[in-house]
């Protein structure tokens, strides 16, 4: 059975809407993740875990072609990363989720690799669902953020707080385990966030204890030298592919529980 969009003919795509399975969209960026890891480390990683969870749910599920391309301005410092404007990748991506609509899915689940398209992200999808005034469900889930890959991460993490954000130690861990070769380790790093508790982040324990969980977005440049915000030191084959097996089965389980998710009426009151 096709899972993949792009591979479908129209009357396919008719009937995978019909059947109402999940449009599941990847979404990433291409930006510097030092000088260990590609700019593509966001793109990948998040498109693998859709392909390989979709391929196992093909009847529930399907794999919409990646948008490549995110929200990066802060890093453009940095040789490499392509940004989009805030507002065009927000109608960018409002378009592409209100086409599917348009063919009849009624349930699009945007697969985000990328910290800064979370608050785009989240517009994007709001916006999908007023356009189509509450007839169908458009959500958005990192995949750093999924419970199995989260509590996966945290089991077999061994930076502390600060250590798994961007290029660290859970990136790097499954870019390892899904290309190696193009990874050179001897130049991975440990480079930590400057800026005070408050304001630091770790992509799986989330604020830092010590603060509150204040929002705040210098230019990369000025808090890393090699483009690393976490301890990439710490990474390995073996937990990036545990870290990938978690996440795609709870993504699986998240499509899931999408798809039986009523889409309740709206009421005039
Ligand atoms: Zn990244």
């Amino acid at each position: 059975m096709k899972y993949r969009y792009a591979e479908m003919v129209w009357s396919e795509i008719k009937e995978a809407a019909q059947q109402e399975r999940v449009a599941v969209l990847p979404v990433g960026t291409h930006e510097d993740h030092g000088l260990h890891l590609p700019v593509d480390a966001d793109v990948l990683i998040c498109t693998e875990i859709c392909e390989r969870a979709v391929a196992q749910i093909p009847a529930e599920a399907v794999l919409v072609p990646p948008v490549i391309h995110g929200y990066s301005p802060h890093h453009m410092d940095f040789p490499g990363p392509i940004t989009i404007s805030w507002d065009t990748f927000i109608k960018y991506v409002k378009d592409v989720c209100c086409s599917l609509a348009h063919h009849d899915f009624k349930r699009i689940l945007m697969v985000n690799g990328h910290g800064s398209n979370t608050a785009p992200l989240e517009l994007a999808a709001r916006q999908s669902i007023i356009e189509y005034e509450g007839k169908i469900l458009c959500a958005l889930v990192n995949h750093w953020e999924i419970r199995k890959a989260k509590e996966m991460g945290n089991k077999l993490r061994e930076s502390d707080h600060g250590g798994v954000s961007h290029a660290g130690e859970y990136e790097t861990s499954i870019y390892l385990a899904l290309k190696p070769d193009l990874l050179d380790m001897n130049k991975a790093v440990d480079e930590r966030s400057p800026l005070p508790p408050s304001f630091q982040a770790d992509l799986l324990l989330g604020a830092n204890p010590e603060g509150s969980a204040a929002h705040l977005m210098p230019y990369w440049s000025s808090m890393t030298e090699s483009g690393v915000r976490g301890d990439a030191t710490k990474a390995s084959v073996e937990k990036g592919k545990n870290f990938l097996e978690a996440a795609i089965e709870g993504l699986i389980e998240l499509i899931r529980e999408f798809k039986v998710t009523k889409i309740l009426p709206r009421k005039k009151h």
